[in-house]
């Protein structure tokens, strides 16, 4: 019987949104062809990676043109039917092709087609070496390496964890320590000699006990639950207990963090309680350890995956249960190539494969609010916290015409003397780094400017460099101004200047300051907060890093230096992301028998909805805020896409925008806003603008988006211009 020609639709990573027929390889039965399996496909003059999606008896390209498979990579499909459908729905919504989100998705080695094979991972163990040849003070790093080795003697330790550890390119010491007997190569997955006792559950309270049972009780469906509760209240105790339960049914756990909250106590908390169960995927590891853990979660082998943003994708065998820790956090949303939104991708996810969705978060999103309020997502809440620590009270400081010192109001910096004395700890916050983010020129007026920004550039004091922080341009700072030689002086306060200021005023202070410059390198942040937590400092002076994931007990008194950027901005989110950040430093703060205060300097103490938040907390000022959002028709109550671009000449930008919006089909109920300059209207040289869609309905903006760019992809002004498609947009 002649059988018909049957054509191979396979996705290949390219901008192009669509798939590419090819036909079948030589000498390859089509029973052994099932969606989901990598291949290598003739493209262009290269050689590239596919993935099948599917077969058909059709295809429209002309018969002369399609070409043979080169060969098959995958014997068995890498992805099921389930999750390539989830990849399909990503690709669709989110407006990119296939091709790159299927690439996005894989770890690097099997995006280059390595095979998917689980090999043995190998790293290093402690073994006794002979004491006579023990490295001293003239090979610091040796010996600091085997003090590391020393503490955990049993542990196999990988290139990924001696980097998580503050140790990269350590292959020399590494090498010399073995020659010496100190170290010896182990696997990884070999069984480890007896293992570590496991640490028991807490006991729940009442609430706990109420969250884990609604959790335990939706496992085998889908079900998206809130876990709104408080810093400290215990949400971490609940995830490893409802974790627990997914395991005794034989079932697997993935929880997401942010990139921020993977920390390595919350992974040594996961694993004193599920031991070598666990695989961690973040980006510090190896191409080689991030394939093997991935392939690990597929195969069933490892049964508790923790991870970052990209983290969602790891398939699992047996999927039981999704967490998505501080799902509040803007670390989620990809803000290049392809845009998507961790969180909804979770509960999207959720949905197919039929299984709950934790989202936990004090300060959860409005729109998960708002999602819990319609019911859609049921509401635990843990109103208190677990132990015994208060919470703290939260102070508006009025700063208008105060006296200043630096950045800091005189009332506050009588508060920081006060509580120096008192022999506690402070904690100040201003999300801004470097030493002053203005330069100016006192005798005329002239900018430390980025001259492919257009933006002012910042003052370093530490590196006596201007930086532009939207670009990375560096330059010296120069002695006087260079249009008239005057003098030159620093205008504004970040950390470093925040921290000078304190040394002058608080002599006896012990500063320790935390933020992209001082944690540079890694492992110098763990170190840093080691040593906070270890009271060697009275005050400790950050940005947004020391808002998140690090608990300081000893802290009780915590100045937020500058709020009103986020009272009034062009964002409309950014007001919400203002409250999530109060809420989330004061949390961080205070114990027992200092519950501690919080003071947040404003020049705008009657700011209706900052009034809220202080005086009613934080779900009152949701709840205010939602009502805001209604009366704006802002999302959660609409939905919107946004379409940027950039080019060298504005004009070509602004053409490009304007006959986009003109392509939209008349009367569909879809407002086009724009073009407008983009937030950072130039960057490194480009002009940038923006056109925003505003839709009353989600499914509505869906279909109308995805005719509309592919006529907009014909445009012949699209040539000229790089442009990019974000739907649900969090930053506008
Ligand atoms: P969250 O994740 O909400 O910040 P955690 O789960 O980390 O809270 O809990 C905060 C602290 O309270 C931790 O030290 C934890 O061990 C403790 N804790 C949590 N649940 C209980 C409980 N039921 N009983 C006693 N202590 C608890
Ligand atoms: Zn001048
Ligand atoms: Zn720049």
């Amino acid at each position: 019987m002649q059988s018909s020609q049957r054509y191979l639709h396979i996705a290949v990573a390219t901008p192009l949104r669509r798939t590419f027929s090819y036909l079948p390889p030589t000498g390859i039965a089509d029973e052994q062809l099932q969606p989901g399996q990598r291949l290598w496909v003739p493209f262009g003059r290269q050689r590239r990676v596919g993935m099948l999606l599917g077969l058909s008896d059709h295809t429209d390209v002309a018969a002369a043109k399609l070409k043979p498979v080169q060969g098959l990579i995958d014997d068995t499909p890498l992805f099921t039917g389930a999750q390539l459908d989830l990849l399909k729905w990503a690709s669709d919504y989110y407006q990119h092709p296939i091709g790159e989100v299927i690439a996005t998705c894989l770890p690097a080695e099997l995006r280059h087609g390595k095979a998917a094979t689980i090999s043995a991972t190998y790293g290093w163990q402690y073994a006794a070496g002979d004491p006579a040849r023990r490295p001293d003070r003239r090979a610091p790093r040796q010996a600091e390496l085997l003090a590391l080795f020393e503490q955990q003697p049993e542990a196999v330790l990988t290139a990924s964890d001696l980097s998580a550890a503050g140790h990269d390119n350590c292959h020399g010491p590494l090498r010399a320590l073995a020659e010496r007997g100190w170290i010896r190569r182990a696997r990884v997955d070999a069984p480890q000699a007896a293992p570590a006792e496991l640490e028991t559950p807490l006991p729940l309270n009442a609430a706990q006990q109420v969250a884990l049972e609604a959790i335990s009780a939706s496992l085998g469906g889908y079900r998206t639950h809130l876990l709104d509760g408080v810093t400290g209240s215990g949400k971490t105790e609940v995830y490893l207990q409802s974790v627990a339960e997914v395991l005794a049914r034989g079932q697997q756990a993935l929880i997401l963090l942010p990139e921020i909250g993977l920390t390595p106590q919350l992974v040594r908390r996961f694993e004193r309680r599920f031991g070598t169960r666990l695989g961690v995927l973040h980006s510090g590891l190896t191409d080689s350890d991030r394939a093997n853990t991935w392939l690990r979660a597929r195969a069933g082998e490892v049964d508790v995956v923790l991870g970052t943003r990209s983290a969602v994708w790891t398939p699992l065998a047996h999927p039981g249960l999704i967490i998505v820790d501080e799902e509040h956090d803007l670390s989620y949303k990809q803000q290049d190539g392809f845009r998507y939104h961790a969180r909804d991708v979770a509960i999207m996810r959720g949905h197919r494969e039929s299984l709950p969705v934790v989202l936990g978060s004090a300060t959860p999103a409005l729109e998960s609010l708002h999602n819990a309020d319609q019911d859609r997502y049921t509401h635990l809440s843990l109103p208190q916290r677990a132990g015994s620590a208060r919470s703290p009270a939260v102070h508006v400081l009025d700063i208008r015409q105060s006296h200043m010192h630096g950045a800091i109001a005189d009332r506050f910096m009588n508060m920081l003397r006060d509580n120096l004395a008192a022999g506690r700890q402070s904690l100040l916050f201003l999300n801004r780094r470097g030493y002053a983010p203005v330069v100016m020129c006192h005798d005329c007026g002239w900018k430390a400017e980025c001259r492919r920004c257009e933006t002012t550039m910042t003052y370093h004091h530490g590196r006596a460099r201007l930086a532009c922080h939207h670009c990375g341009r560096e330059q010296p700072r120069p002695s006087t101004c260079p249009d008239c030689q005057g003098t030159l002086i620093e205008v504004g306060h970040g950390t470093e200047r925040l921290e000078e200021t304190l040394a002058k005023q608080l002599p006896d202070a012990r500063i320790i300051r935390i933020d992209r410059d001082s944690t540079r390198g890694r492992g110098n942040l763990e170190a840093l907060l080691e040593s906070a937590h270890g009271g060697a400092a009275d005050i400790l002076v950050g940005t947004q890093m020391l808002a998140k994931g690090h608990h300081f007990p000893g802290v009780s008194l915590v100045g937020i230096l500058e709020a009103d950027g986020g009272l009034f901005s062009s964002d409309f989110r950014a007001l919400e992301h203002l409250a999530q950040l109060i809420v989330q430093v004061s949390g961080r703060a205070g114990r027992a028998e200092h519950p501690g205060e919080v003071v947040i300097q404003t020049h705008h103490p009657e700011h209706a909805l900052l009034r809220t938040l202080t005086e009613h907390g934080y779900g009152a000022f949701a709840q205010a805020a939602l009502r805001e959002r209604e009366q704006l028709e802002l999302p959660p109550y609409s939905y919107l896409a946004l379409l940027r671009a950039e080019a060298k000449q504005l004009q070509h930008v602004s053409q490009f925008l304007e006959q986009a919006r003109d392509c939209l089909p008349r009367q569909a109920e879809v407002y086009a806003l724009g073009p407008v300059p983009a937030p950072r209207p130039r960057r490194a040289g480009f002009q940038r603008q923006q056109l925003l869609l505003q839709a009353g309905d989600r499914t509505h903006l869906r279909r109308i988006l995805g005719n509309w760019l592919q006529d907009v992809e014909q445009l012949t002004s699209s040539k000229k211009v790089r442009w990019s498609i974000d739907v649900d947009p969090q930053e506008l």
